[in-house]
């Protein structure tokens, strides 16, 4: 039997690893799932989009966290880097720590009221492996969303990345675009550097919010200049207002591509139950991080972002899951 399971080895999964390492906590208690290991999609899907927010804003928030880890690190505080960066610093960190790893997909948990323990069926391949824990903790991630509108759509990932999106698209092509933030600002430009002709679709009252005007998740650094450059005319694209259905209409028409950057929903990779009753893995609270309907189990990073001081807002970046789990860890090892 484990103390605690950890479903999911991005960046949320090994940073809960190093935090319950910093605990003092046993770490041969723990048993951690993913059926990758490479650092989820900072390393897998996200790899060359820049990070929007400094090297320093990790490493502190680690060394602030984690005060034991020996950080050695050669990148310029000051610099961004590829996001792979951060999942590669992580994966290092973690790598010899004495947990269990499991390389799998958790397909199904079951707590049993009882004996107050999980049951955690994983996937391995053909085999399934069991594993009971009275503590479970989500970290599955989460994937753009996306419309049904019989369109051929490129996936965000490809479209962010300029060198796999010119393997998808021809000079001369129609693309919609749906969301002007962070990364549809990027795919914009991507598909204008292709020579695509790019209409986009927001679905505030302005297409771009900057942080620098003190908006709380406004676009920054390399999407902001893009903005820029958009508003200035320099980049061509074709911005349409959401709810003008007419011109929603009209502009999409014989589009070839479209691609959705609108926003995430989280993974539904793992099925909850309590005592055989299916209950959801989606509700959770937004302060603290726990399960609704069932006990014993707690949600972090992008799958199950925290409420941001204002109350309105969620906190998605590694620096803040950090800090927030940090805040959770001691009441996860005591009940
Ligand atoms: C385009 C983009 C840019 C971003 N830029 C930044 C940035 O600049 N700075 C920053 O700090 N943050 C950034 N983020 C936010 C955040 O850091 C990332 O979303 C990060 O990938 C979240 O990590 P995670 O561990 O929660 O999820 P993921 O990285 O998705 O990891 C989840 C892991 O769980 C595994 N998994 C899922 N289901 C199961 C299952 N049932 N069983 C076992 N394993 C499972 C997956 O294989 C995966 O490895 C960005 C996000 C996006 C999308």
């Amino acid at each position: 039997m484990k103390d605690i399971c950890i479903i999911g080895a991005g960046v949320t999964g090994l940073s809960m690893l190093l935090l319950l390492q910093e605990s003092g906590i046993d770490m041969s208690n723990v048993c951690i799932i993913d059926p990758y290991f490479d650092g989820g999609d900072l390393a897998r899907k996200w790899t060359a989009v820049q990070s929007n927010t400094p090297w320093s804003k990790t490493i502190q928030a680690l060394k602030k966290a984690c005060p034991s880890l020996k950080i050695d690190s050669q990148i310029e505080l000051e610099n961004t880097t590829p996001l792979v960066e951060i999942a590669h610093l992580l994966r290092n960190l973690s790598k010899s720590l004495h947990v269990k790893r499991i390389q799998g997909i958790a397909t199904h948990a079951d707590y049993n009221t009882t004996t107050q323990t999980w049951t955690v069926l994983t996937k391995i391949s053909d085999t399934e492996e069991k594993i009971i824990c009275k503590k479970l903790v989500l970290a599955p991630g989460s994937e753009p969303n996306y419309m049904d509108i019989s369109i051929p759509s490129i996936p965000l990932e490809i479209a962010i990345d300029i060198s796999r999106l010119s393997a998808f698209v021809k000079k001369g092509q129609k693309a919609l675009v749906f969301g002007t933030m962070h990364s549809g600002t990027l795919v914009i430009r991507n598909l204008v550097q292709a020579g695509v002709d790019v209409t986009a679709y927001y679905n505030s009252v302005e297409p771009f919010y900057w942080d620098r005007d003190g908006v709380y998740d406004g676009i920054k650094r390399e999407a902001a200049d893009i903005a820029d450059d958009i508003v200035a005319g320099k980049i061509p694209v074709e911005l349409v207002p959401v709810h003008d259905t007419s011109k929603v209409i009209r502009t999409s028409h014989s589009a070839d591509w479209v691609i959705y950057a609108m926003g995430f929903r989280p993974r539904s990779t793992i099925q909850l139950s309590v005592d055989t009753v299916h209950k959801s893995p989606h509700l959770y609270n937004g302060v603290n991080g726990k399960l609704n309907e069932v006990p014993a189990a707690w949600g972090f990073g992008i799958a199950y972002p925290n409420l941001a001081p204002d109350g309105v807002h969620w906190d998605v970046s590694v620096a803040a899951f950090l800090e927030h789990i940090q805040l959770q860890i001691s009441d996860l090892l005591s009940s």
